[in-house]
């Protein structure tokens, strides 16, 4: 590159930095996973927060923490009783990476949580995003990050669309050498709250006057029309042993492509037109919309499942939406 066009975007880069850590500084949230940089807890709410939105993974964050505190323990647990605590936040297989990387970490790093990004990206579960926000926020390397917040601002910034590896670099050119972690939370923390997909505000923007696009090039990626699905579930309950009410569940075949091992509710195929439905509720998956209708039932004769003690629940590792429907019940 000509020098003088060099040293340009040298300047521009450095004021970028300079504008976008002065608002975060003044503006983050306070999640509750930035109190520290313990690496255990970052990776944690990494691995939570992909796929889901900040609000619904506080609460489940807390939780999770509070019966496995550290590293230690998680890798101690029994698969059934992490993915109980991971229950609600939909896509199973990132717990059970989390679990399978515990191991490795107590087993093959004596507790110690590997502190390099190439180290890092070794782990399950932890692809080339996760290493580069752990890295940076618990350990201070400068490797920088670009998930879907990031990519949206540097494409408003750069005014264009741009590739993925020309996306890596230009984060990586931007990158606050001395605060890589808090840049790297800037900028995710700028698309979530200010650089919007659909309405940005761009007249409270840190970097407006960096910004080539200033809000007019479009978001991204178009999101798919949601799907309409009906389906009906058999609410089977009785008072067990000692009078305590006990929840028919079943398992998912260990194989299922979805949430393989997890509790629910009996679906049912067939449905008496003259029975009335116990309630409704909605669930969304990814791309489908649910109409969820809840049937009072009997003790199947023919299903395969265990009748579920009520106050064991909680340990269960249920599905999302059988939580939904026992904690509509009031039975959860
Ligand atoms: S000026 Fe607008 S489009 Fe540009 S980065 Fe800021 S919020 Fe996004």
């Amino acid at each position: 590159m000509d020098t003088k066009l060099d040293l340009l975007m040298q300047v521009i880069a450095q004021k970028f930095r300079r504008r976008l850590l002065a608002w975060y500084d003044a503006h983050a949230r306070g999640l509750p996973w930035r109190a520290n940089g313990d690496p255990y807890r970052v990776w944690l709410s990494e691995i939570m927060l992909q796929q889901t939105r900040v609000a619904a993974v506080i609460e489940h964050y807390q939780e999770f923490l509070r019966r496995f505190p550290t590293v230690e323990k998680l890798a101690a647990a029994s698969e059934a009783s992490v993915l109980a605590a991971w229950s609600g936040l939909g896509y199973y297989r990132r717990a059970r990476m989390l679990h399978a990387a515990a191991k490795i970490i107590v087993r093959e790093h004596a507790n110690k949580f590997p502190n390099s990004e190439k180290q890092l990206r070794a782990l399950p579960g932890i692809g080339r995003y996760t290493a580069a926000a752990i890295a940076s926020i618990a350990f201070g390397e400068p490797a920088a990050v670009v998930d879907g917040n990031v990519e949206r601002v540097l494409q408003r910034v750069a005014g264009k669309r741009l590739t993925r590896e020309e996306l890596w670099e230009t984060a990586t050119a931007l990158l606050d050498q001395q605060r890589p972690g808090d840049f790297n939370q800037a900028m995710m923390e700028l698309g979530a709250v200010i650089c919007t997909p659909r309405a940005p505000a761009c007249l409270t923007c840190p970097v407006i006057e960096l910004c080539i696009a200033r809000g007019e090039l479009a978001a991204t990626t178009k999101s798919a029309p949601q799907k309409k699905r009906e389906i009906d579930y058999a609410l089977n309950y009785r008072d067990g042993e000692g009078c305590v009410r006990e929840v028919f569940l079943v398992q998912r075949p260990r194989n299922a492509s979805t949430m393989a091992g997890m509790w629910e509710l009996l679906e049912l195929t067939h449905v008496n037109g003259t029975s009335v439905a116990l309630f409704t509720l909605k669930h969304s998956i990814t791309v489908t919309d649910f109409k969820v209708r809840v049937w009072r039932g009997s003790q199947p004769s023919h299903a395969k499942g265990k009748w579920i003690p009520l106050p064991r629940l909680p340990k269960v590792a249920l599905t999302g939406l059988a939580r939904k429907i026992l904690r509509k019940a009031e039975m959860l």
